[in-house]
């Protein structure tokens, strides 16, 4: 498909350009690039530096149905020309104008899927409470635990460090003694919650 090259390339400076500035109200960078006042007026145009054309043309559509007049006022009342906080369309090249609020807010959809389904959240893994989990650890109990759990592993620790299997080894006549404080520490709590709730 042939294209009529009756106007310059996109990017191109235009040799037609006069030696005014940016018609960007604030903007006093050479006018090299011209763009057309509007649909209907395709023969009257701005001029603008490089970066503002290249604005100019990705905001096209939101002129759309504006009048040439229409458009100009708003070009000169829009005070935010130059910061990407409006739709802008899809800049050619430019990339994403900036994060939007949600992107901040929630990178992961953590937060949506959430909102989305509140009622399927992981049941928060259960610690043991305080007290409870150097005897645990003692003994090598997981938790939640039972205190028949806690009796069987008792009995079966206390059988191996019991002194007389260990003839008289100190280390292992410490660690019986812990192993007993641990027990102890658990079955009192078992007891003391069997009124509300079953200790197996
Ligand atoms: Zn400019």
């Amino acid at each position: 498909m042939q294209r009529k090259m009756s106007r310059p390339r996109a990017f191109d400076p235009d040799p037609d350009a006069p030696e005014t500035c940016c018609d960007h109200p604030d903007c006093t960078l050479p006018a090299g690039y011209r763009a057309p006042r509007g649909r209907d007026n395709l023969r009257s145009y701005y001029w603008f530096c490089l970066q503002h054309v290249r604005e100019y043309n990705a905001k096209w559509d939101y002129y759309r149905g504006m009048t040439p007049g229409q458009i100009e006022n708003h070009l000169r009342a829009d005070t935010s020309w130059q910061r990407p906080s409006w739709k802008l369309g899809n800049m050619g090249g430019a990339g994403r104008a900036s994060f939007t609020v949600d992107d901040l807010h929630d990178p992961l959809d953590i937060l949506k899927a959430r909102r989305a389904h509140p009622s399927h959240e992981a049941p928060p893994r259960q610690h043991a409470p305080e007290p409870l989990r150097q005897p645990l650890a003692l003994l090598d109990l997981g938790w939640p635990t039972t205190l028949d759990d806690v009796k069987s592993r008792y009995r079966a620790l206390a059988r191996r460090y019991h002194p007389d299997a260990n003839k008289g080894d100190p280390r292992a006549e410490e660690r019986f003694k812990t192993i007993g404080s641990a027990y102890a520490t658990l079955r009192a709590h078992f007891t003391s919650t069997e009124n509300t709730a079953t200790a197996g």
